[in-house]
């Protein structure tokens, strides 16, 4: 991948992990909001509702971030775009969709079938 790929592909990680980031403190906010020990059951469970909703999304922004950063690494590295499983380049059209993508989508399949994973439909 060129110079100046690469350079578009930094961007877009380093303003993904900058929303990640704004994410991951509004969802810790609001993991931690309403604390105040007022009892009302069916608020309670609403609100302890909200917060482990917010606790998923949470943790699911530190793993993306943790991904990105890696994705980073890899710019670094050099090995940015190719499949870690098969060292293939990645479709850069799929890499737009998604900058932290460390497979091509045969080795990604054949990787979560392996797991039994399905893909996420969100
Ligand atoms: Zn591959």
């Amino acid at each position: 991948m060129d110079k100046q790929k690469l350079e578009y592909f930094r961007n877009l990680l380093l303003e993904q992990r900058r929303q990640a980031t704004e994410d991951l403190m509004n969802d810790r906010g609001a993991a931690l909001e309403g604390d105040d020990g007022v009892e009302d059951s069916g608020e309670m469970s609403e609100r302890d509702l909200n917060r482990s909703t917010a606790l998923t999304l949470a943790s699911r922004q530190s793993q993306l971030i943790r991904e990105i950063d890696e994705a980073l690494d890899r710019i670094e590295d050099g090995t940015y775009g190719l499949c870690l499983r098969c060292g293939k380049p990645l479709d850069e059209e799929r890499l737009k969709a998604m900058p932290t993508a460390k497979y091509d989508a045969e080795c990604q399949a054949a990787i979560e079938a392996a797991q039994g994973i399905e893909t996420p439909t969100l």
